[in-house]
């Protein structure tokens, strides 16, 4: 992969848990260039004060329109909430700017106009709704054993503050699963929920669980049932520091794309 010298970033959320990891990240290498923070409650601030460290140079503002207009990074990493992220995205394509997002949420109908957008303005976008390297194994492990296991279901735990459920990583786990597993809709045919969601999400015929815990950061499992034989497929991210490397893999990426990738998998092949 060809690797571009000193690509300029903007981090919308950069107050927010993951977008402090990837404030650290960027001051770590020297090849990316940390440019603006943008978060709508802040403006006229220095990012590293923001965030309880050092002052770094780099200013917060609360208009990413302004922000993208004023600072014209290469890429903009959005890590900000499902109820804006659709809308920072197509800011970004606006102004020319490839969008690296984190940000799970996304309506299937708002990714597929996304990918629309992004072919016609020839602008690459990269979105992954995991970073972490083993939650990518975690899902094509368990794409591939779905094929001779087809009887499936995934628990995914989360800390309490998330706000979308299930996780864009249980959704991605659940569209890789339904491609090899024959179709089938698993579980008594006469059973019946006591309380009302307690079997999970139906998805193709099988169940998808959210946890939502206080102390859980982003864990998932692939639960297998066959005669005589269970296998489970588990994947732990136990700091935000896991996502890291896939996020910078991701900028340095996206720079070389006039598409819209959807999945990290795309990106590590
Ligand atoms: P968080 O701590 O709540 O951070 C979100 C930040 O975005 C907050 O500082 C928030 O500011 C700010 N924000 C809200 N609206 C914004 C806007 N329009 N423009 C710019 N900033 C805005 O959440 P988090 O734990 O960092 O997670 C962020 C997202 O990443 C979630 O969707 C989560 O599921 C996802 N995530 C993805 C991965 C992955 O690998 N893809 C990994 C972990 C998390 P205020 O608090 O002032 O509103």
């Amino acid at each position: 992969m060809e690797i571009n010298r000193n690509i300029t970033v903007a981090v919308a959320g950069a107050k927010g848990r993951m977008g402090q990891e990837v404030v650290k990240m960027l001051q770590d290498d020297p090849t990316l260039t940390f440019v603006v923070g943008i978060d709508p409650k802040i403006a006229g601030q220095d990012v590293g004060e923001v965030i309880g460290g050092k002052p770094l140079g780099v200013p917060m503002m609360n208009s990413l329109e302004e922000a993208l207009r004023t600072y014209k990074p290469d890429v903009l990493v959005d890590f900000t909430t499902p109820h804006h992220v659709y809308d920072n995205i197509r800011t970004s394509l606006a102004h020319g700017v490839r969008p690296v997002v984190g940000t799970t949420g996304l309506s299937p109908e708002q990714l597929a106009e996304l990918t629309e957008l992004s072919t016609q303005s020839k602008i690459g976008v990269i979105i992954a709704p995991n970073f972490a390297i083993g939650a990518i194994l975690c899902m094509k492990f368990a794409s591939m054993a779905a094929k001779y296991m087809p009887h499936v279901e995934i628990i995914e735990l989360h800390h309490d503050r998330k706000l979308d459920a299930p996780s864009g990583t249980a959704i991605k786990t659940a569209e890789m699963i339904a491609e090899t597993r024959k179709e089938l809709k698993q579980g008594h045919p006469d059973e019946e929920e006591i309380f009302e969601g307690a079997r999970g999400a139906d998805y193709h015929g099988f169940r998808i669980h959210s946890v939502r815990l206080p102390g859980m950061v982003a864990h998932q499992e692939v639960l297998f049932g066959a005669t005589g034989q269970t296998l489970s497929i588990r994947h732990d991210s136990i700091n935000r520091e896991s996502f890291m490397p896939g996020v910078q893999m991701a900028i340095k990426a996206v720079v070389n794309l006039d598409t819209l990738v959807y999945g990290l998998e795309h990106i590590i092949d």
